[in-house]
Parts: C-alpha cells; sequence; structure tokens
C-alpha cells in the first residue's frame, strides 16, 4: 500500500501508476491545468540505459518522435532531418522500441520494417494491443519496391511509409502531417475530458477512469477510494451572489481543491452542478480520510462570504467510501457508498467528512462520521 507521506513512494508510484493509463485520455489536473504526462513526467533516467537522444534545447513542449531502425546510419541520418523541430528518441531493435513508447509515449514513430529480433510488423502489432501505445501513430520505414511489405503495414495499422534512400523533404512532409494530425486529436481528447467551468475533468471522463481503476484494481487487489464532495447550501448561495458569483465560487473551490490533491495519478473532477469527486487510486481508507479532510479545511481557509451560512463562509461536506475488490464480484458502486457518507456528512451538521470501508462485494465493513 502506497503511504501518502511518503514523497519517495509517491514518486516511483506515480511512474507506474502513469505507465498503466490510457495514453489517449491521460493528463493530471492539478491548478486546472490539463498537460499530457510527457509533459508532467520527465522520464530520462529510466530510459538512460537505452540508446537515447534528446537534441537541441531541453524544452518540454516540442512533440516528440521516436526513430526506430537496426541501422544507425538512417537513425542518424532521420534525427539530422528532424531534429531542429522535434524532440527524437531513438532505439535499434524492436523490444527496446516498444520499451521506449510505453515510457515516453512518442507523438509518432518512424519504424524500420526489417530488423534482427522482432521486426517492425511485431512492433505495431503489439503497440496496436497495448491501450498506452494504441493511439500512437506509426510510419513505417521501407526498402524501395517493398509494395507487398508497405500494403501489410498500412493493414496493421501505419497511417504511412517513407522508403529507403531517405528523401529529406518527403520524411519533414509526411512526419509534418502526422505529427499535426496527432496534436489535433490529443487537443480534441483534452477538451472532450474537460469541464469548462472549472478546468477540471468532467463527470463522461471521470466515469471513464472509474470504470479503468476499478478494473485495474481488480488485478493488483489493492485499494481504491472516492471522495464525493458538496458545497453546503450553495443554491441559498446562488440566491444571495447570483450565477456569476456561483461559477466563480466553483472555480475557486475547484482550484483549491487541485492544490490540495498532489499525486498525479488522483484524479479531480467536477461530479454535477455544485459536486466533486476525487478518484484515489491504490489508496487505504486513512489516508483517503485524511485528504478529504485537508481538502474541507482548504475550502474553508478561502473564507468566501456566504451570509446564509452557518459558518458565515462557504464551506463543504464530504463521503468518503475506499475498497479492495475481488474478481467474480459485481462491480461495487463505489460512487453510491460515498455518496451515502456525503448524505450522513450533510446529515450530521455540514463542513464534516464522513467515510466508509467496503470489502469484496460492496459489504460495508465500517462506518463512522466526524
Ligand atoms: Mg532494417
Amino acid at each position: 500500500m502506497i503511504e501518502r507521506s511518503s514523497p519517495a513512494n509517491r514518486s516511483a508510484f506515480n511512474e507506474d501508476a502513469i505507465r498503466s493509463l490510457p495514453s489517449s485520455v491521460v493528463f493530471q489536473t492539478h491548478l486546472g491545468e490539463l498537460r499530457s504526462v510527457t509533459q508532467a513526467t520527465p522520464m530520462g533516467q529510466r530510459v538512460s540505459s537505452i540508446q537515447l537522444a534528446e537534441t537541441a534545447a531541453p524544452t518540454v513542449t516540442r512533440p516528440s518522435i521516436l526513430v526506430v531502425d537496426d541501422e544507425p546510419l538512417y537513425v542518424e541520418l532521420i534525427a539530422d532531418i528532424l531534429g531542429d523541430e522535434y524532440e527524437i528518441l531513438m532505439a535499434n531493435e524492436g523490444m527496446r522500441a516498444l520499451e521506449i513508447a510505453t515510457i515516453k509515449m512518442p507523438h509518432l514513430i518512424l519504424l524500420d520494417l526489417i530488423m534482427p529480433g522482432i521486426d517492425g510488423y511485431e512492433v505495431c502489432r503489439r503497440m496496436r494491443a497495448d491501450q498506452r501505445t494504441c493511439d500512437i501513430p506509426v510510419i513505417f520505414i521501407t526498402g524501395l519496391g517493398e509494395v507487398a511489405a508497405e500494403a501489410k503495414g498500412l493493414k496493421l495499422g501505419a497511417v504511412d511509409y517513407i522508403t529507403k534512400p531517405i528523401n529529406p523533404e518527403l520524411v519533414r512532409a509526411r512526419v509534418n502531417t502526422q505529427i499535426r494530425l496527432k496534436l489535433t486529436r490529443d487537443k480534441l481528447s483534452q477538451l472532450a475530458a474537460t469541464d469548462g467551468l472549472t478546468g477540471l475533468a468532467n463527470r463522461s471522463y471521470f466515469d471513464k477512469m472509474l470504470a479503468y481503476e476499478y478494473a485495474r484494481h481488480i488485478r493488483s487487489g489493492t485499494e481504491l477510494s472516492l471522495i464525493l464532495l458538496d458545497i453546503d447550501q450553495f443554491k441559498a448561495f446562488n440566491d444571495t451572489y447570483g450565477h456569476v458569483g456561483g461559477d466563480d465560487c466553483l472555480r475557486r473551490i475547484a482550484l483549491a481543491i487541485s492544490g490540495v490533491v498532489v499525486r498525479a495519478t488522483d484524479l479531480v473532477a467536477r461530479y454535477g452542478g455544485e459536486e466533486f469527486v476525487l478518484l484515489l487510486p491504490e489508496t487505504h481508507l486513512s489516508g483517503a480520510v485524511m485528504l478529504a479532510e485537508k481538502v474541507r479545511n482548504c475550502i474553508s481557509d478561502l473564507a468566501l462570504a456566504h451570509r446564509l451560512s452557518s459558518a458565515g463562509h462557504v464551506t463543504a461536506s464530504l463521503g468518503v467510501a475506499s475498497g479492495r475488490f475481488f474478481p467474480g464480484s459485481s462491480i461495487p458502486d463505489l460512487v453510491q457508498k460515498a455518496d451515502l457518507q456525503l448524505y450522513i456528512a450533510k446529515a450530521g451538521g455540514r463542513n464534516r467528512v464522513a467515510f466508509s470501508a467496503i470489502e469484496g462485494l460492496g459489504r460495508c465493513i465500517g462506518q463512522n462520521g466526524s
């Protein structure tokens, strides 16, 4: 179990967990920003034993391209052609290419067909079968006249091909086109997953990640926690300060929650209206309750005026549910359990945290309110 308070553990955990997430939908929501994992998590040290080169300025904003070829001459030539515009990663055989692709998640892969060990077809097939790499476009590098080989590569999901001997202008043109398409797709994916008002993940994205994390936690046998948060007496706040004031309140609370949630693998989302949800992978109940208390305190500390609130300022109630799930169980409604705790927190007087642990099929094994 990961201790939330250990920076060393947190770092190692983040890296492993991020690597296991779907590449097309991964982002973190700290401070309301949406950032791709490759931008958020420099992984240079992990791949230092691999033939890896990062050219030119040490910026992380340039799109990255993985060049895979068993002939160093071609790798260096392509790096020379594209290195001014892109971050270039290199591999000289298929298994290393898969390793780098999984860790670094480049925007594009230029993949030689004929290599010792696993060939380009097999690399492409394995990438397509892995949800972490299935969305990374692949351009095959082939010899002249290999029409059948090109057709087979395209059927495997390659987006284009480049023929040897390499023509620099054609390489630039084909690569630029595919990078532009990839960046557009990534942007659309992020927009589709974002709540427009707060900049947090939206309900749709949360639902996807809950299903994903649930399946992952059945395999790992570790605990998954969830916090539901509701702003107290928000209807009265809107009635008093208007909807513009209400929207500003929601934005400030979203920012405050994001500032408290420091693990990149935790997800903060707007659940709907004045409700927020925190999905906490591999987190036991005590860690989740501790985080819920921090969130409650940080919202209270904002001291947003609310004259119809008994506290005189904006507060929130939070329900926490945490559990370990097993194969063969029905999908436990973690949200429902957290929602029940939220109801208990509200009924107990608001501005508080209530929590519950569940096991297996959702049997309640403990319950408390504070
Ligand atoms: Mg070759």
